[in-house]
C-alpha cells in the first residue's frame, strides 16, 4: 500500500491533525475519534514524508498496555527498518531512561532500586517508628502522608517548600515526614514511582545543557490522553518541546480520571497560554460506537460541567439496544454476566475476545472469576492485584533487588527473614545502628569484619554467611548471559521454595505461589531474549524494567488466544470492545463511596463516560439489589448514572429503577464550572 493510499482513510480533520508540523497543536475530540489514530499516523508521516529520523521521534502515553499497542499500530504502517529508534513509551518509562542516560547529573548512583508504594509504605512506617510519631492513628497518617508526598512531588515541590508553606500543625508534621522521607530513601539509592518524573524534570529545569540535548533529541513529541497529565508531567512536556513547541497533544477532558493521582485537565487550557500559537482541531465522528451508544455516552456526560463543547456522531447506525439487567445479589450479577456471554457467543457466532467486562474496583472480578471458571469461559485479567504485589514475587524480586543494588535496605529487610534465619529484631536493630554510624548498608554492614565485636559469635555468623551468599550470587549474575538458571538455583538454595511449601494453607495456594514465581522466571527469560539493545541483555536492565512493568499486562499482550477481557474501567481508557459489559451499577460502588463523600461525582462520572465509549456495537448495564460488604449481605441503592440514561434506549429486564430525583446534576455541574472558571482566570 502507498503512503497516499493509507492517508485516504483518514477523514479531512484528521488528516489536517496528521499533517499540521509547524507548530504546536492540540487535537481535542472525544472517545473513538480516532486520536490515537491520528498518533500513529502522525508518527509515520513524520518518518516517511517529513524526513524526521524515527529515533528523534518521542511518543508517550500513560500505560504500558498503550505503548505497546502504539508500537504495533506503526509497525503495521511502516516498515520495521524506518522506525527503528523510535521512542514509545510511558511518561514513567521515559524518566527512567533519561534518569539512567543523565545518572551522573542526578543525586542517584548506578543500579539504583524503584520502590513500589508498599515499599514505600513500610519506608514511611519504619520511620515514624523512629520519629516517635506512631499512635493509634497512625495507619490513618500513613495514608495521608503518602498522598501527600505524592502530590508535593507531583506538583514539582522539595520538602523545604513543602514545609514553608505549611498552614496547619498536621501540614507541618506531613512536610516534617516528607523530608525525612526524601532523605532515606536517597540514602538506599532509591526512587519512587512519582521520582521518575519529578527528578528528570527538575534536572531539564536546571541545568540547560542537558536540556538542550533532550530537546535535541526530542524533535518532534506527541502525547496522548494528554488530559490526565498532572504539574509534573506538564512540565516535562514544556521542558522537551522547548519554545519551538514541536509536538502534538491528543485528548479528552471528558475521559479525565487521574485527578486522583494530580492529573489536571487544566493542562489542555493551559497549553493555550502557554503557547500562543497552539493550533486546536476538533474532531466529531465517532468511528467505534453505534449511535445509541453514542447517545448513552452524551447524555451521561452532558451532566458535567464543560471547558470544551464537543458534539459526537457515527454513522454506524442506530445498533441494538442497551440492556441493564437487575440481578439478586452478587452471585447472581455473575452468574447472570457468564451466561449471557456464552449465549451471545453462541447465538451470534462470535469469538470470546470480542467481550469486556468493567468494573468499579478489582474486588468484583472475583466473583465473576469463580463463575467463569465452573463454566470453563477462558478469560484473561488486566491490572488486578498487580503480579508484583504478591508475597512471593515480592520476596523473590527483593533477592533480586539486593543483587543489583547492595544499597536497597528495604530489599534486604524483606528477605533477612524469608525464608527463617533466626536473626531477630534485637540483632536487626543492632545491625541498623552499626550500619548508620559506619555509613554502611545493611548488607554492608552484614559483611563486615567488626561485626564480631559487636555481636554474639553467633548472631555475627549468620549475618556474615548471608551477606556472603549474597555475594556470591551477585559475582555469578554479574555478566552472565544466561542468568535465569542462576536465579532459579539461588532461590532453591536460600530453602525459599520450601518455605512456600510449609507456609502455603492448601495445596492449590501452593501452587499458585510456585506458577507464579515459574511466570517470574520466564519473563525475566523472555526480556532477555527480545531485548533490542544487547546493553540490555543482562539481570540488571532486566530486574529495572521488571519492577516498572506491570508483568500481567505483559503476558496478555504475548497472550493473544481466545479469551474473555476482564478489567476495571481505569484500564480500558482507549482500547475498544464489540461487546461490554458494566457491572455494579450501584450508588458507592459507581460512583465510588469515596467520591460521593469527597464530592467528586464528575470524575465517577467521566469514568462511566470512558466505559459506555469502549462498546462498539453492544453495551450491557447491571446492578445487583444486594451485595456482600465487610462479611454482610446490604442492601443497595441503584446508580444514578442510571437516571442519566436517555429511558427510551434502554431494554430492562428484572426490576425497573424507580428515578431518583433528589440531586439535580445540572445544577451542580453549573455551579463547579463556575468555580472552575474562576480558578483558571
Ligand atoms: P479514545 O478517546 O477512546 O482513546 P480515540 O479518539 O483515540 O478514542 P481511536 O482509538 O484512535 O479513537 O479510534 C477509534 C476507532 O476508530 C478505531 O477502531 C480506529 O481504527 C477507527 N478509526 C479512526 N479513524 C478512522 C477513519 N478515518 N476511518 C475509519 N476508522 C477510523
Ligand atoms: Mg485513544
Amino acid at each position: 500500500m502507498s503512503s497516499n493510499a493509507k492517508l485516504s482513510q483518514l477523514n479531512p480533520r484528521q488528516q489536517e491533525a496528521m499533517t499540521y508540523v509547524s507548530g504546536p497543536l492540540l487535537v481535542l475530540a472525544g472517545a473513538g475519534s480516532g486520536k490515537t489514530a491520528v498518533i500513529t499516523r502522525k508518527i509515520a508521516h513524520l518518518i516517511q514524508n517529513c524526513g524526521v529520523p524515527a529515533h528523534r521521534i518521542t511518543a508517550m502515553t500513560f500505560t504500558n498496555k498503550a505503548a505497546r499497542e502504539m508500537k504495533e499500530r506503526v509497525s503495521k504502517l511502516i516498515p520495521r527498518e524506518e522506525s527503528k529508534g523510535l521512542t514509545v513509551s510511558t511518561f514513567h518509562n521515559f524518566g527512567l531512561n533519561l534518569l539512567r542516560i543523565e545518572l551522573k547529573h542526578t543525586p542517584l548512583k548506578n543500579n539504583f532500586s524503584i520502590l513500589d508504594a508498599d515499599d514505600c509504605k513500610r519506608l514511611l512506617m519504619d520511620l515514624m517508628h523512629k520519629d516517635n510519631l506512631a499512635g493509634a492513628d497512625s495507619k490513618e497518617l500513613i495514608g495521608k502522608a503518602m498522598r501527600r508526598i505524592s502530590d508535593w512531588k507531583n506538583d514539582l515541590l522539595l520538602p523545604a517548600q513543602a514545609m514553608s508553606t505549611a498552614e496547619t500543625p498536621e501540614d507541618v508534621h506531613l512536610a516534617h515526614l516528607y523530608e525525612l522521607y526524601e532523605r532515606n530513601i536517597r540514602a538506599y539509592n532509591a526512587v519512587d514511582f512519582d521520582d521518575l518524573i519529578a527528578l528528570p524534570t527538575r534536572l531539564l529545569q536546571e541545568n540547560a545543557e542537558i536540556r538542550d540535548k533532550w530537546q535535541n533529541r526530542v524533535r518532534y513529541l506527541l502525547v496522548d490522553e494528554y488530559q490526565d497529565t498532572n504539574t509534573a508531567q506538564y512540565m516535562l512536556v514544556k521542558l522537551l518541546v522547548g519554545v519551538m513547541g514541536r509536538f502534538t497533544a491528543v485528548g479528552d477532558d471528558d475521559q479525565s480520571i487521574y485527578a486522583w493521582r494530580g492529573a489536571k485537565p487544566e493542562n489542555m487550557a493551559l497549553l493555550a497560554e502557554d503557547f500562543p500559537s497552539l493550533k486546536v482541531i476538533k474532531l466529531e465522528q465517532n468511528y467505534r460506537s453505534t449511535s445509541r451508544i453514542l447517545k448513552a455516552a452524551n447524555s451521561v456526560i452532558t451532566n458535567n460541567p464543560h471547558l470544551f463543547e464537543k458534539q459526537l456522531w457515527s454513522d454506524k447506525g442506530h445498533g441494538e439496544a442497551i440492556r441493564v439487567i437487575t440481578c439478586r445479589n452478587d452471585d447472581d450479577e455473575a452468574e447472570r454476566v457468564a451466561h449471557d456471554l456464552m449465549n451471545h457467543k453462541l447465538m451470534n457466532g462470535k469469538s470470546w475476545k470480542d467481550y469486556a467486562v468493567l468494573y468499579r474496583g478489582n474486588f468484583q472480578a472475583r466473583v465473576l472469576e469463580a463463575q467463569l471458571r465452573q463454566m470453563q469461559i477462558p478469560y484473561k485479567l488486566s491490572g488486578g492485584t498487580s503480579f508484583f504485589a504478591r508475597a512471593e514475587i515480592k520476596d523473590v524480586m527483593s533477592y533480586l533487588r539486593l543483587i543489583i543494588n547492595p544499597e536497597d535496605d528495604s530489599a534486604f529487610l524483606r528477605i533477612i527473614n524469608t525464608p527463617k534465619r533466626a536473626i531477630g529484631p534485637a540483632t536487626l536493630e543492632k545491625l541498623g545502628l552499626f550500619a548508620q554510624d559506619n555509613h554502611l548498608s545493611l548488607l554492608g554492614a552484614s559483611a563486615d569484619q567488626r561485626l564480631s565485636m559487636v555481636f554474639a559469635k553467633k548472631a555475627a555468623s549468620q549475618l556474615h554467611e548471608f551477606a556472603g551468599f549474597i555475594e556470591d550470587y551477585t559475582r555469578r549474575l554479574h555478566d552472565n548471559d544466561d542468568p535465569v538458571p542462576v536465579v532459579r538455583q539461588m532461590i532453591n538454595e536460600t530453602g525459599y521454595i520450601d518455605f512456600v511449601r510449609e507456609q502455603a494453607a492448601t495445596p492449590a495456594a501452593e501452587k499458585n505461589k510456585l506458577d507464579n514465581i515459574e511466570t517470574l522466571y520466564s519473563s525475566i527469560q523472555s526480556l532477555i531474549t527480545r531485548a533490542d539493545d544487547v546493553d540490555e541483555r543482562n539481570i540488571e536492565s532486566v530486574i529495572r524494567k521488571l519492577v516498572l512493568l506491570d508483568l500481567l499486562e505483559q503476558q496478555q499482550e504475548e497472550d493473544d488466544t481466545d479469551k474473555v477481557n476482564l478489567m476495571t474501567l481505569h484500564a480500558a481508557k482507549g482500547l475498544e470492545f464489540p461487546y461490554v459489559y458494566i457491572m455494579g451499577l450501584e450508588e458507592e460502588l459507581l460512583p465510588h463511596r469515596n467520591s460521593i463523600a469527597g464530592d467528586s461525582i464528575e470524575e465517577e462520572r467521566r469514568l462511566m463516560y470512558v466505559g459506555i465509549t469502549r462498546a462498539r456495537q453492544g453495551l450491557t448495564l447491571t446492578l445487583a439489589e444486594q451485595r456482600k460488604a465487610g462479611g454482610q449481605m446490604r442492601q443497595t441503592t441503584p446508580s444514578r448514572f442510571l437516571d442519566e440514561l436517555p429511558e427510551e434506549e434502554l431494554e430492562w429486564s428484572g426490576k425497573k429503577k424507580q428515578k431518583l430525583s433528589n440531586v439535580d446534576p445540572k445544577a451542580q455541574a453549573a455551579a463547579y464550572l463556575a468555580n472552575l472558571k474562576a480558578l483558571m482566570k
